[in-house]
């Protein structure tokens, strides 16, 4: 396991001088809070860098930290351990608030190993060649009905039977992210076995396939939301 822990020198504690791990809010030694430093979301909560994570310690671990950073607690320290507090308070709230979540969680361990995604906010199905391979002919048919409710809707008509479809195919296609959720999930564990192992090759096999079901997940979900606010609409 050493060898693949992330290289960061440790600071030395302002106060005791004693050494503090990277991105530690706390001396272990003294207990003193730590001027904030660039470091990782994992790093601050001490975690290695896997996937399979316990949700329950590391919301114990969170309000234990929180706890310790309440400005309370800091109101006889001095100004500069009190904007040390709340800004550590702060960076612990983005951390815990990506890490608990799942999905969030694996987005940001592929932004850390250099994933780039696009834009997430963007309307799903402008672009045809954004579309995921093997959804082709399910997208182009769904965008046809999309663009006839959106004519109906102008002219004032209604048609049941259209609408009733367009239910059906959002449902089945939130089915697939269930799935698509699903198959993220059993990746993780591939990762976690290779980042012990320092398996590259591995790591890499279970980054680009995260980050293709990621891609497809997103796409599905913009979809999913194009057709529940034009079924709104109607
Ligand atoms: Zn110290």
């Amino acid at each position: 396991m050493q060898a693949a822990e992330r290289v960061s020198a440790p600071a030395k504690c302002w106060s005791c001088g004693q050494e503090v791990a990277n991105g530690q809010p706390f001396c272990s030694s003294c207990a003193k809070v730590q001027p904030p430093r660039q470091a990782g979301y994992f790093d601050m909560f001490d975690l290695p860098q896997k996937l399979n994570l316990d949700v329950q310690a590391l919301e114990k671990q969170f309000y234990r930290y929180s706890r310790k950073l309440h400005p309370d607690v800091h109101a006889r320290a001095s100004q500069q351990e009190q904007e040390w507090s709340l800004s550590q308070a702060s960076l612990l709230n983005d951390a815990y608030r990506t890490l608990k979540n799942p999905l969030e969680r694996t987005k940001y361990l592929l932004k850390l190993e250099g994933v780039q995604f696009e834009d997430e906010r963007g309307p799903g199905n402008t672009n045809p060649s954004k579309v995921p391979a093997g959804l082709l002919e399910e997208v182009f048919e769904l965008n046809m009905q999309l663009e006839e409710l959106r004519q109906n809707q102008k002219l004032g008509e209604d048609d049941p039977q259209l609408r009733r479809d367009l239910e059906g195919a959002k449902d089945h296609f939130a089915a697939q992210l269930n799935l698509l959720d699903e198959q993220i999930r059993s990746l993780w564990s591939a990762w976690d076995a290779a980042w012990e192992q320092s398996d590259e090759a591995k790591k890499t096999a279970a980054k680009e396939a995260m980050t293709a079901l990621l891609q497809r997940r997103s796409y599905l979900q913009n979809l999913v939301r194009d057709v529940s606010e034009t079924l709104k609409e109607s």
